[in-house]
């Protein structure tokens, strides 16, 4: 199979449609925890098995929390909304409806976009509506436990999901891919969601189809045929998104092929993603809307939304990743691929670099210190960066000893690897490293020794070239890895101007 290349005869048209579990202490409709991983079936309650008699009561905080989502999507949130029925069968969902939001939705017509920083594209991918709704129950099909069987665990039965749907806006799988990164951030950034996707917090679905331009007959202007729309189902990572897609793109577009206009007169159908086999398997016919016989929740009352409501909600948010990149991009004079790298990591991190940019007063030298060093140790070690033992005051202490001349910044680097490994200060180590021991008369005559090596260099300093001198502190280095690179600059050029 050929990959899509970049003068494909046809445009791949893709939405998205994302449910990610809100943060909640307890589940949408009752008292019962959230916690992943406790045994099955023990964070129930009659009103999340769906026993007759029991009622559910909304929890506010989740709806608080979904709001800030959509806000921070750009959409307008409405002044009264109202729960659904979602009636459908399936051994998870004990009720034998989902409590959902059908024509009211609490949200619609926002906006997220995405940039990628290397300059591929950038995308402004509008959002037909954010609803909220209850999760169904986990079924495992567990050949692990030796069984065929397949059991139910009720925990994640009514813990509160938002659904964001896209429009399909988006040009490529790699343009999906980056902008579920993106909207992934910004939900982690909010605080309304972990994301995480082995958990099952963010579950991904994917439309897709492609618009392929056909010339008109009889001297007629082209038009544009369409595919049909496949939903593509089972995908477990980002990674596995941008996969599935481009699968089903070239798939398409070879079924086009070898069907010609027939195909547009086929279904839409639903296909699940096989990881291992890398390719997308056609599930069962997609339900239309009416199959589902939605009908208002009659236990359930309206909800009402005030200015103050999302005042309050607005208030909560903080900066999006898309401000604070160009917010550190204008404060910090840092470049717009150094302001990704950075907002990427999270809010904790960017307040970290922010210290030591202003500790340094240098947004640059502070940006690299981040990437080379502070990242790359981070990753190594693992932990959250509030853990990171080597705190902004002791790279800035480094740092400022390096602009002083006291040692150059490949020492600098190795201190900063002795700081994070024995714990101890700055000034400990550097005195354990035995760089503040080269005494003056050791200089000098380290010193002569080179400059008497080296009577090329020593000739052209003679001749006004100052700069050769630089030639000498590689060398000074070798002798001796704990001299002050710029004292030997010093030294050589005192002790030539002095022949
Ligand atoms: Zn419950
Ligand atoms: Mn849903």
């Amino acid at each position: 199979m050929t990959a899509a290349a970049a003068a494909a005869p046809y445009t791949t048209v893709i939405g998205l449609e994302v449910h990610v579990q809100l943060q909640t202490q307890t589940k949408l409709f009752c008292g019962c925890p959230t916690t992943f991983g406790a045994p099955p079936n023990t964070q129930v309650c009659p009103t999340c098995l769906g026993l007759p008699g029991s009622l559910p009561v909304m929890n506010r905080r989740a709806f608080d929390l979904a709001v800030r989502s959509a806000l921070a999507l750009n959409c307008t949130i409405a002044p009264f909304t109202k729960w659904d029925r979602k009636n459908y069968f399936y051994p998870d969902l004990p009720k034998g409806y989902q409590i959902s939001q059908y024509d009211l939705p609490f949200s619609s017509d926002g906006w997220l976009e995405v940039v990628d920083p290397k300059g591929a594209f950038s995308r402004k991918v509008g959002i037909i509506r954010v609803h909220l709704e209850e999760d169904a129950g986990k079924s495992m099909h567990d050949e692990a436990a030796g069984t065929a069987d397949t059991r139910i665990d009720l925990n994640r039965a009514g813990t509160p999901l938002c659904e964001i749907v896209s429009q399909p806006d988006l040009r490529s799988p790699q343009e999906a891919r980056a902008w579920l990164n993106e909207l992934k951030l910004l939900l982690v950034y909010l605080g309304v969601s972990d994301c995480n996707m082995q958990e099952g917090s963010l579950r991904v679905d994917a439309n897709v189809n492609l618009h392929i331009p056909v010339a008109g007959q009889g001297g007629a202007a082209d038009r544009i045929a369409k595919t049909p729309i496949v939903e593509i189902k089972n995908m477990n990572s980002f990674r596995s998104v941008e996969r599935a897609l481009t699968y089903e793109a070239v798939r398409q577009w070879e079924e086009w092929q070898a069907t010609g206009t027939e195909m547009g007169k086929m279904p839409k159908q639903t296909r699940g993603w096989d990881d291992p086999a890398g390719i997308t398997r056609p599930q069962r016919q997609k339900e239309e809307s009416s199959d589902y016989r939605y009908f208002p929740e009659p236990d359930l009352v309206p909800v009402t939304v005030s200015e103050a409501d999302i005042t309050a909600a607005r208030a909560a948010m903080g900066e999006p990743p898309a401000v604070l990149r160009t917010a550190l991009e204008s404060k910090w004079k840092i470049s717009a691929y150094d302001a990704d790298v950075l907002v990427n990591q999270g809010r904790d991190l960017v307040a970290y670099f922010e210290d030591l940019a202003t500790r340094v007063g240098e947004g640059k030298v502070a940006s690299n210190w981040m990437q080379q060093d502070v990242l790359r140790c981070l990753n190594e070690r693992g932990g959250t960066i509030a853990e990171f033992p080597v705190r902004p005051e002791h790279v800035a202490d480094i740092i400022a000893r390096i602009t002083a001349g006291e040692f150059d910044t490949s020492r600098g680097r190795e201190i900063f690897a002795e700081v994070l490994a024995s714990g101890k200060p700055v000034v400990d180590v550097v005195a354990s490293m035995g760089i503040a021991a080269v005494s003056d008369d050791d200089l000098v005559t380290l010193c002569k020794e080179l400059l008497a090596a080296n009577p090329k260099i020593v000739a052209d300093v003679q001749g006004g070239k100052e700069q050769a001198a630089a030639g000498l502190i590689g060398q000074a280095k070798k002798k001796n890895p704990n001299v002050n690179p710029g004292k030997v600059r010093q030294m050589c050029l005192d002790l030539i101007r002095g022949m």
